[in-house]
């Protein structure tokens, strides 16, 4: 990793400047209080975003919301990306973040390869940080990662 110091929020923002550009349909609001520094490897955090993002406007046909929720606590960031779409049934919402895994019943209306949680959740696990998820099926998905506010760089 290429840890460095930035403040979350440019980064948040500019990520959902570039996914609305591509997706000029939907409309990303983000809620959350302001500016947070934090102590992670940017572009790998980049990616993150980026995939959560694409999967909520992807698995959501028909709909054109996608919301981003940043909270924070003392020692933790919260960032939840809440999509209105297909949804995920519960016993299969630890498998999502598996290698290749794919929902095999919605697998043939979408395109990918099944890599892009399984890669995110490495880079939040080796940040400290955690994934993970809240659904209904049929009514839409909350897929959120935390990263430790205060870390220290010797921590790798
Ligand atoms: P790619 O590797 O291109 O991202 P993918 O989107 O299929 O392909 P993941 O992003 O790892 O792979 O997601 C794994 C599976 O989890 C998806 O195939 C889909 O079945 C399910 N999934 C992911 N995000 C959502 C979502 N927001 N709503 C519903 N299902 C989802
Ligand atoms: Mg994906």
């Amino acid at each position: 990793f290429n840890k460095k110091h930035f403040v979350f929020d440019t980064l948040l923002d500019g990520v959902i400047e570039v996914i609305h550009q591509a997706n000029p349909e939907f409309k990303i609001s983000r809620m959350g209080d302001g500016p947070k520094d934090i102590y992670a490897d940017e572009m790998r955090i980049e990616q993150v975003i980026v995939n959560f993002l694409t999967n909520a406007i992807k698995y959501s046909p028909g709909t054109n919301e996608v919301d981003v929720n940043v909270k924070t606590t003392a020692d933790q960031l919260y960032v939840g990306v809440r999509d209105f779409g297909i949804g995920i049934a519960p016993e299969l919402q630890k498998s999502v973040f598996e290698k290749f895994y794919r929902v095999e019943e919605t697998s043939i209306h979408f395109q990918g390869l099944g890599i892009g949680l399984y890669i995110s959740a490495e880079i939040i696990n080796r940040h400290g940080g955690e994934v993970g998820v809240k659904s209904k099926l049929g009514e839409g998905s909350e897929f959120y990662f935390t990263l430790p506010l205060v870390s220290s760089p010797e921590t790798e």
